[in-house]
């Protein structure tokens, strides 16, 4: 670095044009020009220690011929910024012919001297032109006395102008600094302020460069080191700037001058930094941004094409959001639906939580937030006779319904009850709800509860767990897309609960009207609004349903049918529809009521008229294929017009347009059937019926056949599908007094069985089951008591008369009568309790041919419900205690009156 140099009077002067060589900075020269290679030659090349040289700017802007080249390096390897400008400028020639310098137009009067660091020399090939390539380190700045340019090249007389610590300089002609003035100027207040600026603006660009480059190290310590007015000087020296800014830097020759100048030029290169490196920035980020957008657009139409889905219609969001918009919902709700679609969108369709976001979104779009079907004025009179001509009989169920009606048409927005329809299947209970839609001008929506356990069926999954959903009521709603739908909550009953929770708490929620404003369903996760939708539910029993949930629902109880009922159901509503459903008609099928009848009695035994309608249609079918078969019969013949139908004759005859009357063949079904009105109808007799049906499944003969040996009784029970006949089969083998009791019973059947034995072993003596010393009847014996069918489970206490009678026949060995069957609950000491079910209990037994059917006493009062057709066909026996039942079960009486009779 420039320690102290001691100048000589003359120096050798190397011009400089247009650039300046400022102290402390270093420069590399290739020296090509006679006068330059001449310099070097004597002034360093030759000498032994190397020498000084003057550099010296000149300034020309005129074409040069001179073959100098300048290789400038920055301040110092450190300073990469300029060494990397150094390596651009290589090529820049600055030329100045040693051998007309007059004709340079100004020459500076103050230059730096120079040192040279490093020399090499080179002989260029053909020519054997000697170049040198120079080093130089500027020391310190100097003034021209009198420059000499004659000779091979210039020489000055030169005064040195900066101060050394062993000597005065002269800094100007008149005015001289000592070492002692220079510890002066460092102690001005000025020059420390200045200092101080400086030191600041130096130390940020060095920071700046450091984070750039990771080389500041070095020149920090620069910046402890070296005098300040120095430091001026490298650091100009290492900017681009301009060559009047480096002559004017040149001239300060006043430290304070040169500190405040390059405060000046050293802030400004800082600025120059920040505001390139912004621009970098903004341009490196839009570039970088634009590209994506474009790649990214790229892909989607590639793909786009590639589904073939070449609609630019307007971005999927864009459309759910008006969907959204459309859909109505209340501002709250509206607010959380935009907070939601606002995280949407900033998230990417790849991100986990994307989709889910989505169809949540989806569901809150597509819910019927207002949507309502419009209600028309109900026709009352409409109503009912849409009511009558769907169902046939349930006269009490209809006029219920109809009030039901009534109460709606005259307030509208009335709470009333929810209608619970309660029976077994296949009496109408789906149909009449819809009915009560239809009637209603209501769309209808039926949402099956059989079988849920879990209350998140209910209300849904919150929407943190994976594949969660909402609940099966907001399901439906957002199927049916209105929010004042009829809903029916089948099979209310089958709801059970278990560790995940109590389905029917969830529903209490729903059909009480003061909470269902505000049903909450856990995947919606904002409430929802059910006050409009009307519930209406079933149940085919009503012992399952909790007493809460029942008590907020008006029971209408569909006992099953008679079989007269079927048969009326059968031909005025079922046999028409399979018809249509099957694409035939009368003309095509008929089946009588005979038939009709056969199919009741001999391949279906329930209360409802599903299985009735399945045997009707399963005719229909075989009716339908023989249509078919006849069908293709004719297409071969292809004479259609040649179908003697008598329409089509008349027509003819008239003269009206053959074309106006051709019969197209097999196009549908009604079509089918037309064109084979010619045909006789296919009339269903007993031989189809069992080539169709197969062989009958029922018959009367069963209870008779059964009951054929002692120890079997015929009860009557009651089951989820109705009424039905239930045998009770009591044996006795070898054993020690046991009870053994099999067929899928429950604890309250088990337990009449233990009670029906023991009532029996009590009255041994007064039955005169035994002989009179032997007073045990399991003395030696085991009792087996079976329920068949053994796979069907059963439970109830209505057994127990039939269990007794069983008994008595066992040990009594006398047969129960065929044509009697019975029911009721019987206490230890023989009275006979009431039972529920009687109507479809007897119905059962009517179906299954039973002629006569015990009843408790209290039971009478629920005959008025039993048809009187099927009431007249059965003989109704009342029992008050277990003797009575005994008394009416066997032939002649009971066993022990019997006794009593011959005794008398
Ligand atoms: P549930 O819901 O009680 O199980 P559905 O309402 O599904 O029974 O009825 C089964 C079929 O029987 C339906 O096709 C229905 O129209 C018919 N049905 C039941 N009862 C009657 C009736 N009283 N009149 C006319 N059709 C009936």
């Amino acid at each position: 670095m420039a320690e102290s140099v001691e100048l000589p009077g003359r120096l050798a002067i190397l011009p400089f044009r247009n650039k300046v060589l400022l102290p402390g900075a270093f420069i590399r020269i290739r020296c090509t020009s006679q006068s330059s290679v001449k310099l070097v030659e004597q002034e360093l090349w030759q000498r032994e220690e190397k020498g000084l040289i003057g550099i010296l700017p000149v300034q020309d802007a005129a074409e040069t011929t001179s073959m100098d080249s300048m290789l400038s390096q920055g301040v110092g390897s450190e300073s990469c910024e300029r060494s990397s400008n150094a390596q651009v400028s290589t090529s820049d020639a600055h030329k100045v012919d040693g051998k007309n310098p007059s004709e340079v137009i100004h020459w500076h009067n103050r230059g730096v001297a120079a040192r040279a660091l490093h020399l090499s020399r080179g002989v260029e090939k053909p020519s054997g032109r000697v170049t040198y390539i120079v080093v130089l380190e500027g020391l310190c700045r100097f003034n021209i006395e009198e420059l000499n340019t004659r000779g091979p090249y210039c020489t000055a007389k030169i005064s040195p102008l900066e101060m050394t610590k062993s000597g005065y300089f002269l800094i100007s002609i008149f005015y001289l600094l000592t070492c002692s003035e220079m510890e002066q100027v460092e102690q001005d207040p000025d020059f420390v302020t200045l200092s101080r600026q400086f030191k600041a603006i130096a130390m940020e660009l060095i920071s700046i460069l450091e984070q750039k480059q990771k080389t500041g190290g070095r020149i920090k310590v620069l910046l402890e080191t070296l005098p300040f007015h120095k430091l001026a000087d490298i650091f100009v020296a290492s900017f681009e700037i301009s060559f009047e800014e480096q002559l004017c830097m040149l001239d300060s020759v006043d430290p304070k001058v040169r500190l405040s100048k390059a405060t000046e030029l050293v802030d400004r290169h800082l600025q120059s930094i920040r505001v390139a490196e912004k621009i970098t920035q903004k341009v490196e980020g839009q570039l970088s941004k634009s590209q994506k957008e474009y790649l990214l657009r790229q892909q989607m139409r590639a793909i786009k094409e590639e589904l073939g889905d070449n609609d630019d219609d307007e971005d999927d969001l864009a459309s759910l959001e008006r969907k959204m918009q459309n859909a109505g919902m209340p501002s709250n709700i509206w607010k959380h639906a935009q907070r939601e679609l606002r995280r949407l969108k900033k998230m990417q369709p790849q991100q986990p939580g994307y989709n889910s976001s989505r169809v949540y979104l989806d569901l809150l779009a597509d819910l019927p937030w207002q949507k309502a079907s419009e209600e028309q004025e109900m026709d009352l009179k409409a109503a009912k006779d849409h009511l009558d001509c769907d169902h046939y009989g349930l006269v009490k169920i209809k006029q219920r319904i109809f009030e039901y009606l009534a109460v709606r048409k005259l307030k509208p927005d009335a709470r009333g009850p929810v209608l619970c329809f309660v029976g077994p299947p296949g009496v109408g209970k789906t149909s009449l709800a819809s009915s009560i839609a239809a009637a209603l001008g209501r769309k209808f929506i039926r949402i099956s509860l059989g079988g849920v356990k879990d209350e998140a069926d209910i209300r849904g999954h919150r929407r943190t767990y994976i594949g969660s959903m909402p609940g099966r009521l907001i399901d439906g709603l957002k199927r049916v897309g209105v929010c004042n739908p009829v809903m029916l909550l089948d099979e209310i009953d089958k709801t059970g609960s278990d560790v995940r929770g109590d389905p029917a708490s969830a529903l209490l929620e729903v059909l009480d009207p003061e909470q269902n404003k505000s049903f909450n369903d856990h995947y919606l996760n904002v409430p929802f609004d059910l006050s409009k939708v009307i519930f209406v539910a079933t149940a085919n029993r009503m012992q399952p349903i909790p007493p809460p949930l029942l008590d907020r629902m008006e029971v209408i109880e569909l006992p099953g049918y008679t079989a007269e009922e079927k048969l009326r159901i059968a031909m005025q509503h079922l046999i028409p529809r399979v018809l249509d459903q099957h694409g035939l008609s009368s003309a095509f099928l008929q089946i009588p009521e005979d038939m009709v009848k056969l199919v009741i009695q001999r391949y279906t035994r329930e209360a409802g008229v599903r299985n009735l309608e399945r045997n009707l249609a399963a005719l229909a079918r075989a009716a339908a294929v023989r249509v078919a078969e006849r069908e293709q019969a004719v297409s071969v013949s292809k004479d259609v017009h040649k179908i003697t139908s008598p329409l089509l004759d008349n027509r003819l005859a008239e003269g009206a347009e053959m074309e106006m009357e051709v019969i197209p063949i097999g196009v549908n079904n009604h079509e089918i059937s037309n064109a084979f009105r010619i045909a006789s109808p296919l009339v269903v007799d007993e031989a189809m019926l069992e080539k169709i049906l197969g062989p009958p499944r029922f018959d009367d003969r069963e209870a008779a056949d059964r009951v054929a040996t002692p120890g079997v009784s015929v009860g009557l029970v009651w089951t989820a599908f109705g009424g039905e006949v239930q045998f009770v089969e009591a044996t006795s083998v070898v054993g020690n007094g046991e009870l053994h009791l099999t067929g899928q019973l429950g604890d309250v059947i088990k337990e009449s069985a233990q009670i029906a034995l023991t009532w029996v072993r009590a009255r041994v003596a007064d039955l005169k089951l035994a002989a009179a010393e032997e007073t045990d009847l399991l003395q030696g014996k085991d009792i087996h008591i079976h329920f068949p069918a053994g796979a069907v489970p059963k439970d109830g206490p209505s057994a127990g008369v039939t269990l007794v009678t069983a008994l008595v026949s066992l040990f009594s060995q006398k047969n129960v009568r065929a044509d009697t069957a019975m029911t009721g609950e019987m206490t230890l000491r023989g009275l006979v309790l009431p039972v529920g079910g009687v109507k479809d209990k007897v119905l059962a037994a009517h179906c299954y041919g039973i002629k006569r059917v015990i009843l408790p006493e209290r039971n009478l009062k629920d005959l008025v419900e039993v048809p009187a057709a099927v009431l007249s066909s059965l003989e109704i026996l009342v029992a008050k205690r277990m003797e009575d039942v005994l008394e009416h079960a066997f032939d002649g009486g009971c066993p022990w009156r019997q006794h009593q009779h011959s005794k008398l």
